[in-house]
């Protein structure tokens, strides 16, 4: 048994019946990096403790044998993430289809919706709200 194959063992034994990484612990291991970063580009000391703080955190998560809890921290801050990029991916969506759709709010709701450019006036009705205005497109 070669010295790599020992390790590989040693590390499968050692991590076994652990949580292991998720993405929550990876995002706690880029955000400490990033942290320590700015902590020395701006000469502020207290930001490497914090980025200290943030690596320990992720590696304790990672060596935890509470599954359960570790699960529902994960799907928390899936949630979190997914819900503050949307507004982004949904931009870039919108600045995709710009030459085929006209976006526009309901004045009511402020749902956002759309129409095919080119049908001229028509009336919409928002499918949220079920309000119905005219709207040019
Ligand atoms: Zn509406």
């Amino acid at each position: 048994m070669s010295f790599i194959d020992k390790l590989r063992a040693g590390l499968k034994r050692l991590m076994a019946g652990r949580h292991g990484a998720d993405e929550f612990s990876l995002a706690l291991l880029i955000a400490g990096i990033v942290i320590s970063m700015l902590g020395s580009i701006l000469r502020i000391g207290i930001l490497s403790l914090l980025s200290t703080a943030l690596y320990v955190y992720s590696i304790f998560r990672m060596f935890s044998r509470n599954h359960g809890k570790r699960y529902a921290e994960n799907q928390k801050y899936l949630s979190v993430w997914r819900q503050s990029t949307s507004g982004i991916r949904q931009f870039f969506v919108r600045l995709k289809n710009a030459r085929k759709y006209k976006y526009f709010k309901c004045p009511e709701c402020h749902s956002r919706l759309r129409l095919p450019r080119k049908v001229g006036e028509v009336t919409v009705t928002c499918g949220k709200c079920h309000h119905a205005f005219k709207q040019k497109a």
